[in-house]
């Protein structure tokens, strides 16, 4: 073994993990403490004035989380990460680095439900305005560009609808507005796509989805692409200006490439607090380990079930863009060959009402709002996640009446069908 890079499944077991170098441990240690003792004055000093890396306290960082940082940077090919508490506080913490009151973020229309209100709603009252664009329109984000734009928002496979967006367009819009595109990678996961190969400046996860895999530990990451030029136009001043807080330097100019994740960490974690607890991190990085093996067979066992839905007489149309006639099929091949992924929507004859009645049959299927689990998942979006949607909206996100979504975990895929058909005739 020379200088060959390390493969996907390797690094996907390896990458940050060193045994520990006190104790020989070789499962990365779960380095329970909220604080960690300075060697004497000038190493505190030096901490504090980032002038040294090195642990502090848990809020601003922690070993094990470090190990999980170190390892999604690698499986998505950025520079540096930074995990936080959830999905959502990621996108929380990446949009505090690049909006002030009365900027404007463009953002996919098909997002998770719950992006949906955190943008509508939160975000709003901090001053942050979203413009909705289509992502199968790209002219629709190029329209939506104006003075006050600091970002653009997608995910590179939506959810619930499961739709394959086409990243390296957006991110020819976002090159040529001067902002960073911000992808939402969770229903993909590095597995099946790398959006900083297709421009993406940021990637956001829930890690709560597939990366930590099992349902069990809630997470988010961030990761730098280290591509955006942050000090251009003095567009954005949280990195570009002097801080304060930590003598007047600069982040972008001391700590280039990657200083967005640094600015997330350093402005963003120490002063909004949504940490990663180092026991989620240890969960998490447990389950990034047979990422790429759960991932193969989500998709296998996903297309086995369109497939078997797709011929079923209760059915009157499945979205998954792994089917050969489906609308975004062509994407598919392009961005996520090894698979579609595992969450996709169909629609009932029966309408509203047969999905609350599927929902209630379902009994190998658990009901709930998650995606991303071993087990095989269902939810009736309508009468749920996108419950808040008024119709004309409930539609555009891929949240229709009639609309069921799936997650499919890794069961036997003849179980998946057996209690889906019972279902649908019950
Ligand atoms: C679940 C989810 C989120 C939010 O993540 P949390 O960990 O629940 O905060 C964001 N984006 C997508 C696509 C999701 O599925």
């Amino acid at each position: 073994m020379t200088d060959r890079l390390p493969g996907f499944s390797t690094l996907a077991v390896h990458a940050g993990a060193q045994p520990d170098p006190t104790t020989g441990a070789r499962a990365t240690p779960i380095y329970q403490t909220t604080s960690f003792v300075f060697n004497d004055a000038d190493h505190a000093a030096s901490l504090f004035g980032l002038q040294a890396f090195g642990n502090i306290y848990t809020r601003i960082g922690n070993p094990t989380n470090a190990v999980l940082e170190e390892r999604v940077a690698a499986l998505e090919g950025g520079t540096a990460a930074l995990a936080v508490a959830s999905g959502h506080a990621a996108q929380l913490v990446v949009l505090q680095q690049l909006m002030r009151p009365g900027d404007e973020i463009i953002a996919a229309r098909k997002l998770y439900g719950g992006s949906i209100n955190q943008f509508t709603h939160a975000f709003k009252a901090f001053g942050w305005n979203v413009a909705w664009a289509d992502p199968d329109d790209i002219a629709s984000f190029e329209h939506a560009v104006t003075p006050h734009t600091k970002a653009i928002f997608i995910e590179s496979i939506a959810n619930p609808s499961g739709s394959i967006t086409d990243i390296e367009a957006i991110a020819a819009v976002a090159r040529k507005a001067g902002v960073p595109l911000i992808v939402d990678n969770t229903l993909a996961s590095p597995y099946l796509i790398k959006p900083i190969d297709h421009g993406a400046d940021i990637v956001v996860h829930s890690l709560t989805k597939f990366l930590g895999g099992h349902g069990n530990s809630l997470g988010g990451i961030i990761v730098d692409a280290g591509t955006f030029d942050w000090a251009k136009d003095n567009k954005y001043p949280m990195l570009s200006e002097p801080r304060p807080e930590y003598h007047g330097i600069k982040l972008q100019e001391t700590f280039g490439n990657f200083a967005f994740a640094i600015a997330c960490r350093v402005l963003g974690l120490r002063d909004l607090g949504p940490a990663l607890s180092p026991f989620n991190a240890f969960m998490i990085l447990t389950g990034i380990e047979t990422l790429p093996l759960r991932m193969q067979k989500h998709c296998d066992n996903a297309k086995a079930v369109a497939e078997f839905l797709s011929t079923h007489a209760a059915v009157s149309a499945v979205n998954y863009a792994g089917l050969p006639g489906d609308k975004y099929n062509s994407l598919q091949r392009k961005y996520a060959p090894k698979g579609a992924g595992a969450v996709f929507t169909f629609s009932l004859k029966g309408g509203y009402d047969a999905g609350v009645n599927l929902v209630s049959n379902l009994k190998l299927f658990s009901h709930l709002a998650n995606v991303g689990d071993t087990r095989s998942l269902v939810i009736h979006p309508a009468s749920t996640t996108h419950s808040q949607l008024d119709d004309a909206a409930k539609v555009k996100s891929g949240a229709a009446p009639d609309v069921v979504r799936l997650s499919i975990g890794i069961e036997d895929k003849e179980d998946l069908f057996a209690d889906l058909d019972q279902a649908l005739n019950a």
